[in-house]
């Protein structure tokens, strides 16, 4: 009777939650049961219970806010690095930049886990995301280095405040955005050393192409899209 009385109350709160909150494919597969109290389980007692602790996300607020941008697609920002690479260290690293977890010398230094908050390269600024990828001055430096280098099979677009935590999401060119996000896992890498050259971030872009093309060797059609993706800088990698 209890359970009953329960299962009543339960009812009309999923019957208010569906109708209004809800989106339609929940809507269809929890509609017959608001009818019937004996199908009533706890597995959409829970479901209720999660959906009452659900907040809305704070980093992509963060994030837009800090780069002084309305609005942009999040899920073209979030795929980015699947799409450009099968290297599964360079997604880890893409997801913990766009989602703001990627800790630096001065969120560490405000947790007691770093004895300075300065950028290891020009040991004058604070070690932000958008610093270590973007303003620094040594850093801006390298990726020139890198773009002549490259250049004029591929031209580089500039380094801005939106491609240190987004890469380039504004553009469709699978290379230029992976050799961007190679190129932020070599600064990254050689925080602790304080220095990065030119010649090691050739040598990550040389390693992360024999892993694709390993990885690719045995599908043909894979392996067409990979070779298809490198051939524009081949000469300089070999
Ligand atoms: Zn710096």
């Amino acid at each position: 009777m209890l359970f009953l009385w329960v299962g009543r109350v339960y009812c009309i709160q999923i019957k208010n939650y569906f109708r209004t909150y809800m989106k339609t494919e929940y809507r269809k597969t929890f509609k017959y049961l608001s009818r019937r109290l004996e199908r009533l389980t706890s597995k959409h007692l829970y479901a209720i219970f999660i959906y009452n602790m659900k907040q809305k996300i704070t980093f992509e607020t963060n994030i837009l806010q800090s780069l002084n941008l309305e609005s942009i697609c999040w899920k073209k920002v979030y795929v980015l690095a699947s799409k450009v690479t099968i290297d599964n260290y360079s997604r880890q690293f893409h997801f913990k930049i766009t989602h703001n977890i990627l800790y630096l010398n001065k969120s560490l230094y405000r947790m007691g886990l770093s004895i300075t908050q300065f950028c290891p390269f020009c040991k004058t600024w604070k070690k932000t995301v958008v610093h270590l990828f973007h303003d620094c001055l040594v850093v801006k430096s390298l990726w020139n280095n890198l773009s002549n280098f490259l250049l004029p099979n591929l031209v580089l677009p500039p380094l801005t405040p939106e491609s240190a935590i987004l890469v380039f999401f504004y553009i469709d060119s699978k290379l230029d955005n992976q050799i961007n996000l190679m190129f932020k896992i070599a600064i990254y890498n050689s925080r602790i050393k304080e220095t990065c050259s030119l010649e090691l971030i050739k040598d990550k872009l040389k390693a992360i192409k024999r892993l694709e093309d390993n990885i690719t060797f045995l599908d043909e059609k894979r392996k067409l899209i990979n070779q298809s993706k490198w051939a524009i800088i081949l000469s300089e990698l070999t």
